[in-house]
């Protein structure tokens, strides 16, 4: 090889068949874990790296400690247990004493730990039948044993590929790559910044450092790559959309937004002040806004939302809220007409400059299609302000005369599609400025990943005064009976004491995620079960997804107005149902829930000033389930349960909810590497917001085009 130093994008173009000893069997190994150019297989990371100044020798293991051992295999017999499964024995030394090994059900061990071949074994020592024994323990054939830190790659027994493998073709790639060496795509002030080693120098310190420290560093080098990559990806994205859309520059010296806030009987905590100011700076620029406003669950998000679609308002524009469920939009809308009764704007119809009532709607799948049409020419007039409602006010025909600020609520439940029809409702060329709120906090770093496209903003900050939910968890055996009926007995005496002090409580029925006509009827049962049962006597009504328009409006209603004490309901109650005489919460088969619903179900109570109380009833079968419900006792702050579902799920889930394609992240976690979060957003951005085009970056440029593809890359390269 010879030529200027290496882009990934040069490694790319390399099959592994370049590799001497890749061949075409070995290929089709490495093909199917993924690995099909010299780029992927120098990105095929070691597992672990074993130092072998710390490697143990057998003769010191103590009986139950964890270690690995560089053994030479002597004898391998193989056989059957009673029970019919193959058991194979292998014993090893490592001249300071013997181990056997024994492996259930790994038939092909007996042809891989052939007698005279030297493995890393790793695993517990236990003592059997008088034997010192490991039971299967992971064993890595390590190739070069001359290192002094060998490197353990992911190998793949089904693939047929093994660490000593890696460590061959890896070492003989490197070699190769001498020569030219590695482009450097970082620029030197920002490697300089965070103190970060060359690409070359990090290549070699993950697969063949010389000391541990050079592992360290590498990873460090290697994660921010991947970390810069993505947020470059992100980052221009987010501008390119900044400079090919125009959005409205709004009037926010209007004094409606102050009417609003002279008008609550509260005053705004510091993160909504906070809040309000970033919305409306974003909205008085010339640049459309894409804010994601991420709050816990009554943080007064409502407020915000209001005080933004206010903005729009005052400018003679129309503002619109939907939310992703009717029942929502119906509270919303009488919420926020209540919030705005009395306000009057210019009457803009008219040619004298008179004032008129400001005019919130409603609009949702259940408008009937006479009141929809009528609805559809006075928005198209400008008549109506302000349009709260569902999905419906995306629909074709819901025409505005010119639709300003739109707010999403709850976002997890829009996708991308939804986004682009918003778009569409824009008259003339301005776009509307959007706002994306969520309840479901995800953490920060987290966030700049998988929202990198939008702006976050956070209401990090509770209204004062609030009493925090007490919270219960009701552990209940496996598989019901009598022990469980004892330990939800407790639950119910709560229930009835809260009622018949004039409080009311949710009952939340399990899950059911395979077939909504079993979840329907096991709520139904629950329902039967207290009526008859423990909660006899009390007003009890149900909820669920089958439950008619007309009839879910009046179980909602007659709850609102207390007539109905207990409601027992399937999740149809997780986002944003307001009810602030209702003080218990009860969630029944909690194993079922993720953390983000848990936390949504029980934010329904405590939103008043009385003191509210939340039974999780579920029997932690499994220990990620027991962790979930520990930490929903421990804490009732969303970003803290959001932290906890991140470490207990992995990044995967949150990926998998907005990047398409393959997850470029192979080293960096957003867990672990939160901080290096922040450093490849702001590298991002000083990068991008320097050189649009990254005409100035050819490297970088390359890299961006290898992760979205050249299509995407050029369109959002393009000036
Ligand atoms: P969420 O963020 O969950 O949508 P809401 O906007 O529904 O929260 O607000 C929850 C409750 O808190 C509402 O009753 C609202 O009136 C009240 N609230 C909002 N902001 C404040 C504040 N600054 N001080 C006191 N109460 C507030
Ligand atoms: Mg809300």
């Amino acid at each position: 090889m010879s030529g200027p130093p290496l882009t990934l994008g040069d490694l790319a173009a390399l099959p592994v068949t370049t590799v001497r000893g890749i061949g075409p069997r070995k290929a089709d190994g490495l093909r199917a874990i993924g690995v099909d150019t010299i780029a992927d297989l120098l990105m095929h990371y070691p597992r672990r790296w074993l130092d072998r100044t710390k490697e143990a020798s057998i003769g010191e293991l103590e009986v139950g400690e964890e270690a690995t051992v560089l053994v030479r295999v002597q004898k391998v017999s193989s056989r059957r247990t009673r029970n019919r499964k193959t058991l194979v024995e292998v014993s090893v030394t490592d001249g300071t004493g013997t181990l056997r090994c024994t492996f259930f059900n790994q038939p092909w061990r007996e042809r891989q730990l052939a007698p005279g071949l030297e493995v890393l074994v790793f695993g517990k020592l236990e003592l059997y039948q008088g034997r010192r024994q490991m039971t299967n323990p992971v064993i890595d054939l390590v190739g070069d044993k001359t290192r002094r830190i060998v490197p353990v790659y992911p190998q793949s027994e089904k693939a047929g590929l093994y660490s000593s493998d890696f460590q061959d073709w890896v070492a003989r790639t490197l070699a190769k790559a001498e020569p030219r060496g590695f482009a450097e795509p970082v620029p030197a002030g920002i490697l300089a910044e965070h103190g970060l080693v060359g690409r070359g120098p990090a290549f070699r310190g993950i697969h063949a450092p010389d000391a541990m420290g050079q592992v360290t560093q590498a990873r460090a080098r290697l994660v921010f790559d991947e970390l810069l990559r993505v947020q470059l990806a992100l980052v221009l994205r987010k501008r390119h959309l900044e400079r090919t859309t125009a959005g409205i520059a709004h009037r926010v010296d209007d004094d409606l937004v102050e009417r609003l806030l002279d008008r609550l009987p509260f005053p705004l905590t510091g993160a909504q002040q906070r809040v309000i100011a970033e919305i409306r700076a974003d909205l008085a620029s010339d640049r459309p806004m894409h804010r994601l406003l991420q709050g816990d669950v009554g943080a007064g998000k409502t407020v915000v939302a209001v005080a933004a679609l206010l903005v729009a308002v005052a400018g003679g524009h129309q503002g619109a809220l939907m939310a992703p469920t009717a029942v929502l939009a119906e509270q919303h809308h009488l919420g926020i007409a209540a919030l705005l009764e009395g306000f009057t704007v210019p009457d803009r119809s008219g040619s004298l400059f008179e004032e008129r009532p400001l005019r919130v709607e409603l609009l949702t799948n259940r408008t009937t299609a006479a009141e929809r049409r009528r609805l559809s020419t006075d928005l198209a007039d400008g008549l109506v302000d302000l349009l709260v409602g569902t999905h419906a006010l995306l629909e074709e025909g819901v025409g505005f005369r010119s639709l300003g600020v739109v707010v999403i609520d709850e976002q997890h439940r829009f996708g991308v599609e939804q986004r682009a029809l918003l778009r569409a409702k824009a008259t003339g060329d301005a776009v509307p400025d959007v706002l994306v709120m969520t309840a479901t906090p995800i953490p920060r770093t987290a966030a700049m990943t998988v929202y990198g496209d939008l702006d976050v903003s956070v209401l990090d900050e509770l209204p004062p005064g609030r009493t925090p939910i007490e919270t219960e968890w009701v552990r209940t055996g496996d598989g019901g009976g009598a022990g469980d009926a004892a330990a939800e007995q407790v639950v119910w005496e709560v229930v009835r004491e809260e009622v018949t002090a004039g409080r009311q409580a949710y009952v939340v029925c399990p899950l059911v995620e395979e077939s909504e006509k079993l979840e329907v009827s096991s709520a139904e049962e629950t329902l039967d079960r207290l009526r008859a049962g423990a909660l006899d006597g009390l007003s009890l009504d149900l909820l669920h997804g089958r439950v008619g328009a007309a009839d879910k409006e009046r179980v909602m209603a007659e709850f609102r107005a207390g007539k109905i004490q207990v409601l027992v309901a399937t999740t149809v109650i997780e986002v944003g149902v307001d009810v602030p005489n209702a003080t218990v919460m009860v969630i029944l088969d909690a194993d079922r829930f993720g953390i983000a619903q848990l936390h949504q179900l029980r934010g329904r109570v405590g939103r008043g000033s009385a003191r509210s109380r939340c039974f999780l009833v579920g029997a932690g079968a499994t220990e990620e389930a027991q962790e979930r419900l520990s930490a929903m006792v421990r804490t009732t702050d969303g970003f803290e349960l959001a932290e906890v579902d991140l470490d207990l799920r992995g990044e995967g889930t949150l990926m998998g909810e907005r990047q398409k394609g393959r997850n470029d992240l192979r080293l960096a976690s957003l867990r672990r590497d939160r901080e290096w979060v922040a450093r490849a957003r702001a590298a991002a951005f000083s990068i991008v917001d320097d050189d649009p085009e990254l005409a100035g970056h050819p490297a970088l440029r390359d890299e961006v085009e290898l992760l979205l593809g050249a299509d995407e890359a050029d369109n959002l390269l393009k000036s």
